[in-house]
Parts: C-alpha cells; structure tokens; sequence
C-alpha cells in the first residue's frame, strides 16, 4: 500500500518529465493475466503513475476496481471515473472504495451513452464539472480531459477551454488528453490554455503506433486527425512488420517531440500490452 499521498499535479510540475501508463478493465480472467504480465513489465521504467479507464454509465465498474485496488498498492494510480447516468450514491460508494483502495486521484469524465442506449440517460449529474465539483468534496485530487482537436460535440476550440477553465474554478489540478497525433494541436491547446488563464498541467495522452489497423479505427473513433502523409505511407507499407516501424518510428518522434517542446511529461495509453510502449521509451531515449 502506498502510505504518502501523492500530489499528481506536483509530479506534473516537476522539472523531470513524467512517464506514465493507461490501461484498461480486461473483460476476462486471461486478460487480466495479459494486463499483470504488462504492468510487471514496465515497472522497470518506474512510472510516475497510472491511470485505470471506467465505462461509461459503470458497464465495467466491478472490474475497473479491481485492476484500480491491485495497481494503487504498487504505483500512485488515477481511477477514471465517468458520471453519465451515475447517481450520487454510486459515486460516493465508489469513491469509499477507491479511498480504502489508497487511490492517488479522480479523473472525472462525463462519458458517452452507449451507442445502443435509447433515450437520456437518468442521474444526477449532466456534465463532467458536476462530478468534479462533487469528488471536490471529498479528499482526492481531481484531474480532468482535454481535448487537442477539440470535443467532438464542441463547436469550437474556444468552447473547450470555457469549460476546462471552469472545471479548473471547481478545483481540478491537472487535466490528461485525448489521443492525437498532431504535435502542433497539443502545443497550440496549450498555449490557447494559458492565454485563457488556464494553468495547471496538461499531459499530452500518446498511442504508440503499433498496430497500424487498430490505431487508425481508434483515431477514427475518438475524431483524431491522423496526417495525411502518416495515413499514406501506413497503407503502402508492404507488409504487417514495415507497417509498425512506420508506425512506431513516427510515435517515438512524436515523443521527443512533446518533451523537447515542454509537454510535462507522457501518459502512454497501452492497451494493456507492455512491447509497443517499452520500444517507444527505449527508442526515444526516456529510460
Ligand atoms: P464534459 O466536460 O462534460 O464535456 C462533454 C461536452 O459537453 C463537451 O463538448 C463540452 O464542451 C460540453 N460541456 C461540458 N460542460 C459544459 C458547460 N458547462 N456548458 C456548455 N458545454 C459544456 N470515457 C469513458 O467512458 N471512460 C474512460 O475511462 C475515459 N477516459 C478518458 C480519458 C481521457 C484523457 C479523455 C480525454 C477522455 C476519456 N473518456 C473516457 C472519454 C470521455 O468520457 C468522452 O470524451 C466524453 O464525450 C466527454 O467527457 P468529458 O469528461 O470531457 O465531458
């Protein structure tokens, strides 16, 4: 268990970059099996933390606990949370648990209704500044989205940074990005953020480019632009294996890249597999 609360938002603020890893709830025994061979693996790079996804309206709640109580007795863990059709009761019998479980901090997401789900969702909170405002009342600290190319449901950029600057007023201490993979839409998020009077970190979110097909499909998903030239040389590429150094070369440049230019540090979404991210820190020389 670890005994000294740490400040996320302090370890972002630090000199040193931040490396940091996301994973995700696994749906069955093997894929918890598969999540604790990666976690084991890239402990030797000493991560700063971790950060453990929800589903949306709690679809995986008993198993992201799980993996949140079995990481946060190793490595200072972020336990997502996501308040779509959450009642207030359930995220306070939630947050119980992840104070018992020593959790270093909230992300608080609103979420996204299932595609199938018919109708609006009841709870008792609308936006992801309501479970902000509520985890704000009890002892964790609160991290928050962003978005480089903005929210898909935003009409502008500017939009998003009301509402972030607002979850900041509501005392979020950090704030964690959505996937891209244009550098220029992370540094140009962040300066719009400070001209906007918004100052605490913001950890660029980096998927190593592995598996060329599953990262495009979630590109495609999450409304990230992937340039052009990156897309064209990915489905020339000859085979499988040229496809990943294609992949993994532009991956580690976007890494150094983020540091190079004073990203605060890298939180490395995994997919629950150690190879792709411990090639992307041993290549781009963060080790
Ligand atoms: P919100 O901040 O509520 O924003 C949603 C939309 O409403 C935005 O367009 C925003 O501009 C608008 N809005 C919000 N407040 C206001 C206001 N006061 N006035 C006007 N407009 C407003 N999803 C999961 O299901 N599980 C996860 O674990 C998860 N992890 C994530 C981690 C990161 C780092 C990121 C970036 C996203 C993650 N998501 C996750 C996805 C996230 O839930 C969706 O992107 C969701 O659509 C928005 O969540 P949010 O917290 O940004 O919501």
């Amino acid at each position: 268990m670890i005994n000294a609360p740490v400040s996320i938002s302090s370890l972002l603020s630090a000199a040193r970059p931040t490396i940091s890893f996301e994973f995700f709830p696994p749906k069955d025994v093997s894929g918890f099996e598969t999540l604790r061979t990666s976690f084991a693996e890239l402990q030797r790079f000493n991560p700063d933390f971790v950060s453990v996804t929800y589903g949306a309206m709690g679809s995986n709640q008993e198993s992201s606990l799980a993996v949140v109580k079995e990481l946060s007795s190793k490595v200072p863990t972020i336990a997502h949370l996501t308040c779509i059709g959450a009642t207030e009761t359930n995220i306070q019998t939630l947050l119980s648990e992840y104070s018992q479980a020593g959790v270093a901090a909230i992300l608080a997401l609103r979420g996204d209704t299932p595609k199938d789900f018919v109708g609006n969702p009841l709870g008792d909170f609308q936006t992801a500044n309501d479970l902000v405002q509520f985890v704000q009342g009890s002892s964790f600290e609160v991290g928050v989205s962003a978005f480089p190319e903005k929210h898909p449901e935003s009409p502008t950029l500017a939009h998003d940074l009301a509402v972030l600057k607002i979850k900041q007023e509501s005392g979020a201490s950090f704030a964690m990005t959505q996937l891209f993979f244009d550098i220029d839409a992370y540094f140009e998020l962040v300066s719009a953020a400070r001209l906007a009077g918004i100052t605490i970190p913001i950890v660029p979110g980096l998927m190593p480019i592995a598996n060329a097909k599953q990262v495009l499909r979630m590109a495609d998903m999450s409304g990230a632009n992937v340039p052009g030239h990156l897309v064209e040389r990915l489905n020339s590429a000859a085979d499988e294996d040229a496809a990943r150094n294609i992949g993994m070369n532009f991956s580690v440049e976007l890494a150094k890249g983020l540091l190079s230019g004073g990203a605060p540090g890298l939180h490395i979404f995994t997919l629950n597999h150690h190879r792709a991210t411990a090639e992307l820190i041993e290549t781009a020389g963060l080790a």
